[in-house]
């Protein structure tokens, strides 16, 4: 298969919005799901499959609705792959901390509250 070009990317587009799921526009394109919802919705950092399947087997990350969503190592809640969700980390893959925002928070003011005893 060719590279993904953005005619592709309307198409795959037009599908999604028609309610076809992300396997099934996947398998017409020859690409695997995670990229299909990437080249929709273009996030920060792409994510390669390789890297999206060993975590999604390992339980981290999952396909949400329009992006990929990923599991807070602290809360274990999913959170959409954003910076709206996580501060930056620009030694991980994905460009985010494995903890969420409200988590990182949660610890910072924890450890400015230790350090002011
Ligand atoms: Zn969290």
């Amino acid at each position: 298969m060719d590279a993904i070009t953005q005619h592709d990317v309307s198409l795959m587009s037009a599908l999604l919005l028609d309610g076809m799921d992300l396997d099934t526009i996947g398998d017409k394109f020859e690409i695997p799901p995670s990229d299909v919802i990437q080249h929709i919705y273009p996030p920060k950092q792409f994510i390669p499959a390789s890297l999206f399947e060993s975590r999604s087997r390992r339980g981290t990350v999952r396909l949400g609705e329009d992006c990929i969503e990923k599991r807070c190592s602290r809360c274990r809640q999913f959170f959409p792959i954003a910076s709206e969700f996580w501060h930056n980390c620009r030694n991980n893959p994905d460009g985010f901390l494995g903890w969420c925002r409200a988590c990182e928070i949660d610890r910072v003011n924890a450890r400015r509250k230790e350090l002011k005893k």
